[in-house]
């Protein structure tokens, strides 16, 4: 079984005043054992986050990265910045960046390599619009999405990742997919992993994301394929989000 991970994606929300109280919360929180926890936040709060939670259990992690090491990219962040400032995870392929930012799987894949190459272990997010359900092609576009990056990568590079399945039509909607949706999709991405290489489907972490919070946590992250959570909104208030770490353990 693969170790819990339950990460936190702030996106463009929180403060500096917020990384404190997670700070202070994680430190003197009752923790449970064998559960990693991360939390992802805006740049600008990289730092200050790097401090206060250092000598916690909360890793630190960004939201996106540049597909380049350096250069004249402006407004752009490198991998290698975000090691600087102790992020050890990012995300890469949000279906925020994919629709809003157009990242495309070429894009996705980019930035994946750009982490691996930094040692920055990338969370590749992957999902499927209402419209894409309603077809039914789930599967096939959740698939199709980790088979962009994955046949791209060697096999050592593939051990490095951590994949959270996040549909679309979940993802900030309150509308949470049923354990058994999550399921079935998880079931289906460790199978077309298995096809690679059975350890890695064994070792990978699967995080559902989406609506994921105190309340249906439990239950989710029960299912055999949920092997933690990505979270949005339930992530900005340290009580939610203590809550949900509780019970992946
Ligand atoms: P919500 O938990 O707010 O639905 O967001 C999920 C998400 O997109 C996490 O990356």
């Amino acid at each position: 079984m693969p170790t819990p991970l339950i990460a936190g994606n702030w996106k463009m929300n929180g403060s500096l005043t917020l990384v404190e109280d997670f700070g202070q919360a994680f430190a003197d929180a009752d923790l449970p054992e064998g559960v990693e926890m991360a939390l992802m936040v805006p740049f600008p709060f990289l730092q200050a986050a790097g401090r206060a939670f250092a000598g916690s259990r909360l890793a630190l992690g960004a939201q996106t990265l540049s597909d380049q090491p350096s250069g004249a990219f402006t407004g752009e962040v490198s991998g290698e910045m975000l090691r600087e400032l102790g992020a050890g995870l990012v995300l890469v392929g949000h279906s925020e960046r994919r629709t809003l930012f157009g990242e495309d799987d070429a894009a996705v894949l980019a930035r994946v390599r750009a982490a691996l190459v930094v040692g920055l272990r990338p969370v590749l997010c992957l999902g499927e619009t209402l419209e894409e359900r309603d077809a039914g092609r789930t599967e096939a576009v959740v698939l199709g999405q980790l088979e962009a990056v994955c046949d791209a990568l060697a096999a050592d590079e593939r051990t490095r990742l951590v994949i959270a399945y996040e549909p679309v039509w979940a993802i900030g909607t309150g509308r949470t997919a049923t354990p058994q949706q999550a399921q079935a999709v998880h079931a289906a991405i460790r199978t077309r992993l298995a096809a690679y290489d059975a350890g890695l489907a064994e070792g990978m972490q699967l995080l559902y994301g989406g609506s994921m919070k105190a309340a249906n946590a439990a239950e989710l992250l029960a299912q055999p394929d949920i092997d933690g959570g990505l979270v949005g909104g339930a992530s900005l208030q340290v009580d939610d989000f203590l809550a949900i770490c509780q019970s992946a353990g």
